[in-house]
């Protein structure tokens, strides 16, 4: 191949081509298939970093990629379990689920308006008269606190 019809290109012009190829259905495990480990020693480093996953916490794909280093050892890319609890700041429910709907009420008795966040869309009593209640609107939250589709 000659190297003067196949010019490096740019670093926005490989984002560039990214984009295009990822709306043609480029996906990042068929990326990490191209960068995965090759040869006899980038192998063994996935092997050896397989031996430490821990099941649901800390798991390596065999597809692995390797980025071998000078300092006696390589990093090997992993996957790192994070529950939506370790990531949630608000309230959590009786079973300790993040509270991630914002439920809106008012009672048609006395008019009392009140909100309360919970696992899910759900009843509530008005805490003047007892009334149950279905939400008048629930609001459904992402991990961050922040509304469903609400950009930042
Ligand atoms: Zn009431």
């Amino acid at each position: 191949m000659n190297e003067q019809n196949s010019p490096t290109l740019t670093g926005d012009e490989l984002q560039a081509a990214l984009r295009t190829l990822i709306s043609k259905g480029l996906t990042f495990a068929s990326c990490t298939v191209a960068f995965q480990a090759k040869g006899r020693v980038e192998e063994a480093y996935v092997e050896a970093a397989r031996d430490k996953q821990r099941d649901g916490e800390l798991e390596i794909d065999s597809s692995a990629v390797v980025s071998l280093s000078d300092d006696q050892g390589a990093y090997v890319m992993a996957w790192v379990w994070v529950a939506d609890s370790d990531v949630w700041k608000g309230d959590v429910d009786s079973d300790g689920e993040p509270c991630l709907f914002e439920n809106h009420y008012q009672c048609d008795d006395c008019g009392q308006e009140w909100t309360m966040n919970w696992s899910c869309a759900c009843d509530d009593e008005c805490s003047s008269c007892g009334k149950s209640y279905c939400a008048d609107e629930s609001v459904e939250l992402d991990i961050t606190g922040a509304p469903v589709g609400e950009t930042p």
